[in-house]
């Protein structure tokens, strides 16, 4: 197990930032993932990881061994595509060699190896067939086995299962994790996929233009987000905007359009001050509708519901804007009508943050 860190990663091509000084460190072992709106850097800087792209200042570390300008296949580190870019006129057994056959092994250690490598991945018996007569959840399994089988120390994804249909994308998130835990190995994912990152994540960075907008375990991104892009970003959230009363003990009485709302402030770097402007998060989970009373109420008219089965989605019309609500299991339809309706938020389930600037 390795760990591998980014100091201070600046990467332009020409006019273009593409990173503009990362830092990072991913424990061994730990199953770490990148995400953020396109174009924001994530690519760039698996990139510069595995050895692909030199950074223009700043250095990556491998362990104890700096490895900024060591060549890719010299670094330990394997990487799986989203396009699985395999040879499709070799077999499935001449696509995971080639690495090893590139490295000079033994013929007799490169056919053992290869059959070890599709165990892993559980295609075991499959070296003699051709690219094309697997499917895709099989390509994306043998690119799989190619990565391992050089036994490398780091496994970097770049959108490994985006060409997947849904279901099999669920199925193959456990098997990533599976591979990435039995094998010691150190990961790093990129996704656009919130839900991905989220079920499969130990912890993951949030990149923002080429900075690390916030690190932390998917509940810590997702409950304690400390800035509206994060809260935006992963999972669905609504916003509010909102004045501050009075802050005390790390909450904020603020004052909205909609009445008083009380919140927690979740960034260690901002405590506003009365009079100040901020942004309230809210998840559509944590408003609730049945309450008779609770804290935090907003008074406003549903205008649209859509039924999910296991939940239901409300949108309703507050005057702080358009409110979306999603209750879980529910008993109670709502129908859209003109009749006000009370919601209510715990003071926990509120987040305070600085208005956004971009
Ligand atoms: P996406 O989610 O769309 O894949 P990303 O977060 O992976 O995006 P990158 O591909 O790392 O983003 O790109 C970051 C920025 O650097 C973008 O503005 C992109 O246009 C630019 N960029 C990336 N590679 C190159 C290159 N080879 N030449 C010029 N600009 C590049």
């Amino acid at each position: 197990m390795e760990s591998i860190r980014a100091e201070s990663i600046v990467k332009t091509f020409g006019k273009v930032t593409a990173l503009n000084g990362i830092d990072l460190t991913i424990e061994p072992g730990e199953l770490f993932f990148l995400l953020g709106a396109s174009g924001c850097g994530k690519t760039t800087l698996l990139r510069c990881i595995a050895g692909l792209e030199t950074p223009t200042a700043g250095s990556i570390h491998f362990g104890d061994n700096n490895v900024t300008r060591m060549p890719p296949h010299k670094r330990e580190a394997a990487m799986v595509f989203q396009s699985y870019a395999l040879w499709p006129h070799l077999t499935v057994g001449q696509n995971i060699a080639f690495g090893l056959e590139e490295r000079k092994v033994p013929k007799a250690e490169i056919k053992q190896r290869v059959e070890e490598a599709l165990e892993m991945v559980q295609l075991p018996g499959f070296g003699e067939r051709s690219i094309d007569q697997m499917s895709g959840g099989q390509q994306q399994r043998v690119s799989l086995a190619r990565a391992l089988v050089v036994k490398p120390k780091c496994l970097l994804l770049d959108e490994p299962l985006s060409n997947l249909d849904a279901q099999l994308r669920v199925e193959m998130r456990r098997e990533i994790r599976r591979i990435v835990k039995e094998n010691g190995l150190t990961g790093i994912y990129v996704t656009h996929d919130q839900e991905e990152a989220l079920a499969m994540a130990d912890r993951m960075a949030i990149l923002k233009l080429g900075t690390i907008g916030q690190i932390g375990t998917p509940e810590e991104i997702y409950r304690h987000p400390r800035s509206s892009y994060v809260a935006g970003f992963i999972g669905e959230t609504n916003l509010i905007e909102g004045k501050v009363l009075e802050v005390r003990d790390r909450y904020a009485l603020t004052q909205t359009p909609a009445g008083a709302i009380v919140g927690r402030l979740t960034d260690p770097d901002f405590t506003p001050a009365g009079g100040d402007l901020v942004q309230l998060s809210i998840r559509p989970e944590a408003w609730r509708l049945h309450k008779e009373s609770g804290d935090n109420p907003v008074t406003g008219k549903i205008t649209e519901r859509s039924y999910l089965g296991q939940r239901i989605q409300y949108w309703i019309e507050t005057p702080a804007g358009r409110q979306q609500v999603v209750e879980m299991n529910p008993h109670i339809i709502h129908e859209p009508s003109e009749t006000p309706i009370t919601l209510h938020s715990r003071h926990d389930d509120v987040i305070v943050l600085q208005p956004t600037t971009v």
